[in-house]
């Protein structure tokens, strides 16, 4: 394969087993796994996550259970996002939780329960201040009062999300939305509705506050090994909680496509946005937008071969990259160019590349094509 995402497995199970040990006891560990596993590969992380401890697993959506359970993973899962009238028959087929924010979602939901003789499982889904997903207090206490009247249905879950724990140091924003999260459990629990799992924690603010881990946390980011943010990292060593160790466990490695000579005063790429200024060795990359190597990185990123780095030639194209390896007289034909990850001292990170492209990491990881095989690497590979 030309192009290849190498998943250090081993990676994967230390950051699981580091999230688990710090969460406070009883809480379940949920890491999320949708956008095919924040670009690692669905089934392969799903799989390495259980076996380091994981007890639930997060998904965006229906056809990520559906393909979770089609590889025989029995886990809880829950689905974050929204499902849709058509798919929740499938949805309660296949065990999942499903966020609720909709009181029509209830109606679909508890005949089609009642007919099958499973149970259909809500978590409802708290407006705190995001004012992404979520019913404010008064709506969603009404609602909980018919999820619990409503024959089939279970209220299993409360949850909320926070704005902005991890874009700033300054937590006063967040520390309110836990307040209110803290407020509305409160009154469900004085109108004796029991609700078994309260959950809001993602990566920031489980690293970051214990207290938030409630009966359950989702944490994405973390669970592959990178920080949410460098505010994040500055919060936690400010709490001293910096002895986490997070391991990145991506790396993106392609083939060189061809290497050829320009003269000096060549154009490269479209555009002509690059004109060389002295005779320039290229190497050409089967790598460019459509498999997720961001346009935004054109002029700005460079690639590792043989341990040193190839800066990008002109635009990012569809297909294809030129980087300039004068200097790197080892790059050959079929040799390894490396997009994301190690080679010799060198290094790329996803944050890197983010920074150059104007990003973040999460979008860096995510939006490497599906197409490109995501495979086990070689243990110390990430
Ligand atoms: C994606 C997501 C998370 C995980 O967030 P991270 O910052 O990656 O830890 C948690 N909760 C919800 C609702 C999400 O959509």
């Amino acid at each position: 394969m030309l192009t290849r995402v190498l998943v250090d497995t081993r990676a994967l199970r230390h950051n699981i087993s580091m999230l688990s040990e710090r969460l406070t006891p009883g809480a379940l560990l949920a890491p999320t796994v949708k956008s095919n596993a924040y670009g690692h590969g669905l089934v392969l992380t799903a799989r390495t996550f259980l076996e380091a401890g994981a007890d639930w697993l997060c998904v965006n959506a229906v056809y990520e259970a559906a393909q979770l359970r089609a590889a025989g993973i029995t886990a809880p899962l829950y689905v974050l996002g929204y499902v849709g009238p058509e798919e929740v028959e499938e949805a309660l087929r296949l065990g999942c939780r499903m966020v609720l924010y909709n009181p029509e979602a209830l109606e679909v939901a508890a005949p089609l329960a009642r007919r099958l003789g499973v149970p259909a499982r809500f978590h409802l889904k708290v407006e705190t201040g995001n004012n992404r997903q979520g019913l404010l207090p008064e709506a969603a206490l009404a609602l909980a009062r018919r999820v619990v009247a409503t024959p089939g249905c279970e209220l299993e879950g409360v949850a909320t999300h926070f704005a902005n724990v991890e874009d700033t140091t300054d937590h006063t924003y967040a520390r309110l939305q836990m307040a209110r999260f803290a407020d509305l459990c409160g009154r469900l629990e004085a109108e004796g509705i029991r609700v078994k799992l309260r959950h809001l924690a993602n990566s920031a603010a489980t690293i970051l506050w214990p207290e938030a881990h409630l009966d359950m946390v989702r944490t994405g980011i973390a669970s592959y090994g990178m920080w949410p943010s460098s505010e994040t990292l500055v919060a936690a060593m400010l709490a001293d909680r910096h002895r986490i160790a997070l391991e990145p466990a991506l790396s993106w490695v392609c083939r060189i496509a061809q290497v050829k000579d320009v003269e000096a005063g060549e154009f490269v790429g479209y555009g002509c946005t690059w004109r060389t200024t002295h005779r320039t060795r290229l190497a050409v990359l089967p790598v460019g937008y459509y498999d997720g190597y961001d346009r935004g990185l054109s002029h700005a990123a460079y690639v590792l071969i043989c341990g040193r780095r190839a800066p990008l030639l002109g635009r990012v194209c569809m297909n294809i990259i030129m980087v300039d390896v004068t200097d790197i007289p080892e790059a050959a034909l079929d040799g390894e160019a490396v997009l994301l990850g190690r080679s010799g001292e060198e290094r790329i990170t996803a944050e890197q590349l983010a920074s150059w492209a104007g990003t973040i990491n999460y979008e860096i990881t995510t939006r490497i094509n599906e197409r490109i095989p995501r495979v086990e690497a070689p243990s110390g590979g990430g």
